[in-house]
């Protein structure tokens, strides 16, 4: 039993091999930004196996990474160094995590099996969804907002990402229901395979490439359906004082965070092509009871939460299409 990829990395290779490294990692709560805990639990899953397989260990088991104490297994994409032999890799809930680590205390000799049933389908085509509104000044300007379709296999991906699929489609609504005709044209795009190899977000960016489409901005919701906080923020110096003042007039309704940083992964790929990224940041308080885990059902969803973040997209959208940047 470890904390971390740098403790098992002391332990003498004699003394790991043949046997199963358990890393049981607390998620760290000192970040109020949850997602700022998240890399110190999934290192488990890429550097950790790695290192294991290295020293001659049989497999990982892995603490989930969420707070609550839980029966469900969190899992996640799993990267195995070129070259080195893979080995058994496998989430523990944290309810079993404790109990593994109580037992391995008290009974120093208890011994651990695992026996696991999973196996990988070969590959398949699948697409990207995509529907737009034509624009009706520049039709050939895209202002481009999605999630992603895929989730894990262990759910229904209701958080992960079936809701930001949802809050996309509804600005096509929203802006027909008030019978708004934007000047770009408005796409939503649904992604493909974000969670393993990000094909459909790579083909996306290539397509719009490749047909010269101008895309003047692109949001992702890709982070759990809870309270909008506001919205991160991947672009040029004049673009973000241009956000930052047309998100002053949301604070009324709580959109009150703008900041510099990532966006999502499905549009991170237009970032080559110089197009202002933002991603819709929601409260994460709640989003690692239900990330990557059988826990992440349709009844999580909060439909009023659902809705406020499709709002606050619709309206900064609104308001990129009709000002631009030069708001
Ligand atoms: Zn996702």
């Amino acid at each position: 039993e470890v904390e971390s990829v740098e403790q098992l990395m002391e332990i003498p290779d004699d003394t790991v091999r043949g046997k199963i490294v358990f890393y049981n990692r607390k998620m760290n709560p000192d970040n109020y930004y949850t997602f700022r805990s998240y890399g110190d639990i999934s290192v488990f899953r890429s550097k950790g196996v790695e290192v294991a397989a290295k020293k001659g260990a049989a497999a990982i088991l892995a603490r989930s990474s969420t707070y609550s104490i839980d029966s469900f297994p969190h899992t996640g994409v799993m990267r195995y160094a070129e070259g080195i032999d893979s080995i058994l890799a496998l989430s523990v809930c944290t309810r079993d995590a404790d109990r593994i680590s109580f037992l391995l205390k008290t009974f120093p000799k208890a011994r651990l099996f695992v026996k696991t049933y999973c196996h990988t389908y070969p590959d398949t085509i699948s697409y990207n969804v995509i529907a737009e509104i034509k624009g009706s000044e520049f039709p050939d300007k895209y202002i481009v907002v999605g999630g992603h379709l895929d989730c894990w296999d262990n759910s229904e991906g209701a958080h992960d990402d079936g809701g930001g699929c949802v809050q996309s489609m509804e600005i096509i609504r929203l802006f027909r229901a008030t019978g708004y005709k934007p000047r770009h044209t408005i796409r939503v795009v649904m992604f493909m395979d974000e969670e393993i190899a990000q094909r459909g977000a790579k083909k996306y960016a290539e397509e719009a490439l490749s047909k010269k489409e101008i895309h003047i901005a692109a949001i992702e919701s890709d982070r759990g359906v809870a309270t909008p906080m506001g919205f991160s923020a991947d672009m040029p110096d004049s673009c973000y004082v241009a956000l930052q003042k047309m998100t002053e007039l949301m604070k009324s309704w709580g959109i009150w965070l703008v900041y510099p940083g990532g966006s999502g992964v499905d549009i991170g790929p237009l970032k080559a092509q110089g197009v202002p990224l933002m991603a819709l940041v929601p409260d994460s308080q709640r989003y690692f009871e239900y990330h990557h885990c059988a826990n992440d059902t349709h009844d999580k969803v909060n439909q009023r939460e659902m809705q406020l973040g499709s709002a606050s997209m619709a309206a900064l959208i609104y308001m990129i299409d009709k000002y631009e940047w030069k708001y």
